[in-house]
């Protein structure tokens, strides 16, 4: 099949005018002026979609399809600590069908809105193998031992039984307030035989930071009351207690080389102080971090690092979080959002936060997140006027997908 579009946005250099993509089964097979593709696949089914951007489908680097039927439910909270009470609260009336009904509706919308892979966190990951899901899923399972930490192993190796039916999967120990040393050890040795990915909450919070900083807070207070073990607060950033729990040096006062043995791909990083630039810019070739632009202005969190953590060398995406602090799953609205923060950066790089970048964090850069050859077939298509660059049409578009293609596939965006 050849798709012909007005302009189609590779990746990879400029976009092409008049442009073409042959795809054959799931993959790729050429890129580039119609003229030529026409030409060398004469007699292929060809799929005109007239003047309108064909673009790499986007890529979600974080949200909790889970919590998709909470849109609405729960206002912006005074604290971190308050929201945190209030999910538990509604996830108490709630059953594995809502669950799964909630994952369903939330695979649907994202869908809708042009993202062809998800980096998904569930709580349950004893619900995956019961879920079709219609585009490409990493399945996280999001993993707590807090109330009692002694089941760290039994709980990360009863979660990755379950996991093993999906295609892709990774781990993902919920934060460091959530999660012991112990969980978090046994997660990335679990990564390191399975080859498979990590991820984590890290510095989303004031509180989180008052915590493990200052031993004292909201957090601090209601995690002490449930019984957690407060003796790693009082010390160090949540940055450099996440690194020293992985082992290799994270106190400023004990810098060394910082060598992390798995990609992490590291949610929020909203609360940093001046050391853990350093700390994170030593490990910066496994670190990719996931920014929430809406999630993080519905918190109120102190103002994106984006500079600094570029500087440092980590790899930016961006992610929707859950509809728990969200309105919608569409990447374009947050590509939208962080322009509002950071009007001054060109829009392509804006557009790589939402496919290079979390290709790069899945590692899957060779065939994620770019249209060129052997690349898995995931598209979407977008109008566009021309009246100015394809770039800044696309971070401005505020609809739903015309048209979509997946694993080779052209689906209906519903
Ligand atoms: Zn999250």
């Amino acid at each position: 099949m050849i798709i012909r579009a007005g302009t189609v946005v590779t990746m990879d250099g400029l976009p092409i005018d008049n442009g073409a993509v042959a795809v054959s089964g799931s993959r790729i097979t050429n890129v580039g002026k119609f003229s030529e593709i026409s030409a060398t696949n004469s007699g292929e089914q060809i799929v005109d979609l007239g003047e309108q951007a064909l673009l790499p489908g986007l890529i979600n680097a974080h949200c909790h399809l889970d919590y998709t039927c909470l849109r609405g439910k729960i206002p912006p909270p005074k604290s971190f600590t308050e929201w945190i009470q209030a999910i538990n609260a509604e996830k108490a009336n709630l059953s594995p069908e809502n669950y799964i009904g909630s994952i369903n509706d939330g695979f649907a919308e994202a869908t809708r809105f042009g993202t062809t892979t998800i980096a998904n966190l569930t709580a349950f990951p004893e619900l995956v193998s019961r879920i079709q899901a219609p585009i490409r899923a990493w399945w996280f399972a999001e993993l707590i031992d807090v109330r009692d930490p002694s089941r760290a192993n039994e709980i990360v190796d009863a979660a990755v039984e379950t996991l093993k039916s999906a295609e892709h999967w990774g781990l993902a120990p919920h934060a460091p307030f959530t999660a012991s040393a112990n969980l978090y050890r046994r997660c990335e040795e679990v990564a390191r035989l399975e080859n498979a990915l990590l991820t984590t909450h890290l510095a989303e919070s004031s509180e989180e930071m008052s915590m493990f900083r200052d031993a004292s807070g909201t957090l601090y207070d209601f995690l002490k009351e449930i019984g957690r073990d407060m003796s790693d607060c009082g010390v160090q950033t949540p940055v450099a207690r996440f690194l020293e729990i992985l082992g290799r040096g994270g106190s400023p006062n004990r810098p060394r080389a910082i060598e992390v043995n798995r990609p992490y791909l590291l949610v929020h990083l909203n609360e940093l102080g001046e050391s853990d630039f350093d700390l994170l810019g030593r490990a910066a070739r496994k670190f990719s971090i996931v920014h929430c632009p809406r999630s993080h202005a519905y918190f109120g969190h102190s103002p994106f690092q984006f500079h600094k953590l570029r500087k440092a060398g980590l790899n930016i995406c961006l992610g929707t979080d859950s509809l728990a602090s969200n309105d919608d799953l569409s990447l374009f609205a947050e590509m939208r959002a962080f322009q509002k923060e950071f009007p001054k950066l060109p829009p392509d790089e804006i557009f790589r936060m939402v496919t290079l970048n979390p290709a790069l964090a899945l590692a899957k850069p060779h065939v994620l997140g770019r249209i060129g050859k052997n690349c898995w077939a995931d598209l979407i298509a977008v109008p566009i006027t021309g009246s100015t660059s394809a770039f800044e049409e696309i971070v401005a578009f505020d609809r739903v997908v015309s048209w979509l293609m997946i694993n080779g596939q052209v689906q209906n965006p519903g």
